[in-house]
């Protein structure tokens, strides 16, 4: 069993798809074992995508993530971050496949509905950056 961090960014929520996106997770096999709304202010969100610095999106990216409240869910299951990443869709909306979040609910490359994390390490990162261990069930 693998855990993997999954964000709902202030885009889904406010377009109010955080139970469509949490069935896609619920219907794939991925278990809902954290969950939290949080409203990051901007240096939260710097800190969390710290692995960005450098790019050119980064302060647009943590102003968007800043911009309003966001639901942070630990997901576990049987390759929990490839599945997530999976029933996510691409980065870029116009090349996610159909039938994944991004595809249905993305309007473009930065305001992209969901976040997951994309390796063991950054899951192990990402969920210590927004839960403790007594916030996290095994169930
Ligand atoms: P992913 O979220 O699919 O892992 P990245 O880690 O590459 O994608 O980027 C983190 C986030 O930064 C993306 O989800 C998206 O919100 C934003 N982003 C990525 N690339 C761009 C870009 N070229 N322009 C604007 N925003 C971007
Ligand atoms: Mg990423």
């Amino acid at each position: 069993m693998e855990k993997t961090l999954s964000i709902i960014k202030p885009d889904g929520v406010k377009k109010g798809v955080i139970g469509e996106v949490i069935n896609r997770f619920e219907n794939n096999g991925l278990r809902v074992v954290a969950v939290k709304m949080l409203w990051m202010d901007k240096k939260e969100a710097e800190g969390f995508y710290d692995v960005h610095k450098d790019k050119g999106f980064y302060d647009s990216l943590t102003d968007f993530m800043s911009s309003g409240p966001a639901v942070v869910m630990v997901l576990e299951g049987e390759n929990a971050i490839a599945k997530n990443r999976q029933i996510m869709g691409a980065t870029n909306p116009a090349n996610a496949e159909e039938g994944t979040i991004r595809k249905e609910f993305a309007s473009g490359i930065e305001r992209n509905i969901v976040h997951g994390s994309d390796s063991p390490e950054t899951a192990t990162f990402e969920i210590s950056y927004f839960f403790n261990a007594l916030e996290i069930f095994d169930y």
